[in-house]
């Protein structure tokens, strides 16, 4: 099915303002129209939309997860990240980074202290939560509850429930398979 022009939402401003028009209980109607299409079938047209919606937002221009989100770290990125900041990964970890209980290393403060003048100042270094953020390919994207905690601050992500709800509207006969499984992440 081709998808009808549309105008993006492209930074948090103008998130915002979408949201001021949509009124308390809308993303509740939202998941409800969608989850009668099933989990399933909202998958795999995540899949298909996605990269379009993904091409036409420039994450430089936006930054909004930047200004709030600790993004986790693997052990690559903590080594690269203490090479750009001249420090040996043992000090950039002490000085830079936390660990949940669950032994998960975290970026510490926000906003980050690489985002400068708005933008990431190591964007092609950035660590690889940052650059698969928002995690939009994982199973389960209704009922993933992380999806619709960023539905609000991601343009991303409200791109693409957009999306998503057009295809809702115009084809409202898909299959079903409510309560296949449920994923909080
Ligand atoms: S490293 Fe860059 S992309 Fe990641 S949160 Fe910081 S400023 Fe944003
Ligand atoms: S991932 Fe989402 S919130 Fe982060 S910069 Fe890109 S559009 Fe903005």
């Amino acid at each position: 099915m081709e998808t009808p022009p549309r105008a993006w939402v492209s930074n948090a401003e103008e998130l915002r303002a979408e949201l001021a028009n949509r009124g308390q209980g809308f993303v509740k109607e939202v998941k409800n129209q969608l989850r009668k299409r099933g989990s399933e079938h909202i998958d795999a047209r995540v899949g298909a939309l996605g990269p379009q919606v993904e091409a036409a937002v420039d994450c430089t221009r936006c930054a909004a997860c930047c200004k709030v989100l600790e993004p986790e770290l693997s052990h690559e990125d903590v080594q690269r990240l203490a090479e750009i900041q001249s420090q040996s990964a043992a000090e950039f970890t002490q000085l830079s980074t936390e660990t949940s209980n669950s032994g998960k290393v975290f970026l510490k403060a926000s906003p980050c202290r690489f985002l400068k003048a708005g933008s990431c100042s190591i964007y092609a270094s950035r660590p690889e939560s940052c650059a698969d953020f928002p995690h939009l390919y994982r199973p389960y994207f209704l009922f993933r509850r992380l999806i619709w905690e960023h539905y609000s601050l991601c343009p991303i992500v409200f791109n693409l429930v957009e999306l998503l709800r057009d295809e809702s509207t115009a084809d409202p006969n898909s299959p079903s398979d409510i309560g296949k499984g449920l994923c909080s992440t």
